[in-house]
């Protein structure tokens, strides 16, 4: 027993050192996104809602939920295995975190880690009307299935319980990202790797940002230049600034920037689109993208905005110009922006960027 012990102390520090690398590679995590998990003897260890794994080797981030009543709250659809805290015992969780919202994903799937990210290679072959003809040609030979979009929790958790299959241990969830499992963290890893470097392809070169103009474009406004400069490519490439334009792509973008994207017309400084914006009901964008210059962000803008604003160019940039992509809907949208348990993990982030500035 004591043995055991040791191996599953060896295996959680292994998957925290795991969760720590993939969690500060922005092209496979962005924010609080992403989450990892480890089962032992009827416990799920997974990462707390609104933490970022970039920080699990340092900090206590893991969670512990009963395994059995929660697969038993899925298979009911009960409204419970959203948040999932109510399998959370009290006695392991000293700290009182909430599971990740995903938890459910970790749960379907019975190998002992579960990898979960929003790789960008991947969201940018996910997000494509004929993703699965793609992932076919790349993926051929693995045990992979593709899980059309659902809203994360419980319809996710439906959408995956239909198409998994006893082997399946790669998963690409439509406009999402990937998951991957595995009876080893060092299995898990490898087939990470193996799988993001089947899907990746070059980025489009993008031009650089007009710095001088944007700050004249902020003049007097609330909004400032992005952390990353890397973000400024959804604008100054102009495919990537059509792919944004038009619609959203997953979900994370749709939390920390809100629907869509908001473009600035050719005589438009940021008060003007604010002003714009703000006329048709719509609240200031926390991102503006300025076609061919580049972008700006509301002042008050959080980490987690600042992380997808980088993202946006991430994926864009790997998905060709004559793809058909398929944007979130209407309905889509708005089920995710009047989402409690995302609420939640918005406020997370608020009070960590208050506390990063
Ligand atoms: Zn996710």
């Amino acid at each position: 027993m004591a043995a055991r012990i040791d191996h599953d102390a060896a295996e959680l520090e292994a998957l925290r050192v795991l969760s720590a690398s993939v969690g500060a590679d922005p092209l496979l995590v962005q924010g609080a996104g992403g989450n990892t998990s480890l089962k032992e003897a009827g416990l799920l260890w997974i990462k707390a809602s609104g933490t970022w794994l970039m920080n699990a080797a340092t900090t206590d981030i893991m969670v512990p939920v009963e395994l059995a009543p929660l697969l038993d709250a899925v298979a009911r659809k009960s409204p419970a295995a959203e948040k999932a805290d109510q399998f959370t015992p009290a006695d392991l969780n000293p700290h009182r975190l909430r599971p990740s919202i995903e938890t459910t994903v970790h749960a379907l799937l019975p190998q002992k880690i579960v990898v979960h990210v929003h790789c960008v290679e991947t969201i940018a072959i996910a997000v494509q009307a004929n993703a699965e003809a793609l992932l076919e040609e790349r993926l051929r030979g693995l045990d992979w299935a593709f899980v059309p979009y659902r809203r994360p929790g419980l319809p996710l958790a439906q959408g995956i319980a239909e198409r998994l299959q006893p082997r399946t241990n790669v998963l690409v969830l439509g406009n999402h990202g990937l998951v991957v499992a595995a009876d080893t963290v060092a299995a898990a890893s490898l087939l990470l790797r193996r799988v993001t470097g089947l899907l990746a392809r070059p980025p489009r070169a993008a031009p650089p940002p007009d710095v001088d103009a944007l700050i004249r474009l902020a003049m007097g406004s609330g909004y400032r230049l992005p952390v990353a400069v890397e973000a400024h490519a959804a604008a100054t490439d102009l495919a990537s600034c059509r792919i944004a334009a038009s619609g959203s792509l997953y979900p994370d973008h749709v939390i920390f920037l809100g629907a869509g994207s908001v473009i600035a017309g050719p005589n438009e400084n940021a008060d003007a689109v604010v002003a714009r914006t703000t006329a048709a009901g719509q609240p200031a964008p926390a991102s503006i993208l300025f076609p061919g210059k580049g972008i700006l962000m509301r002042r008050d803008a959080n980490a987690g905005a600042e992380a997808m604003a980088r993202c946006l160019p991430d994926v864009a940039a790997r998905i060709d110009p004559a793809a058909r992509v398929n944007y979130l809907s209407l309905e889509q949208n708005a089920e995710l922006l009047n989402w409690d348990a995302e609420k939640y993990r918005q406020e997370l982030n608020r009070s960590s960027a208050a506390t990063l500035q």
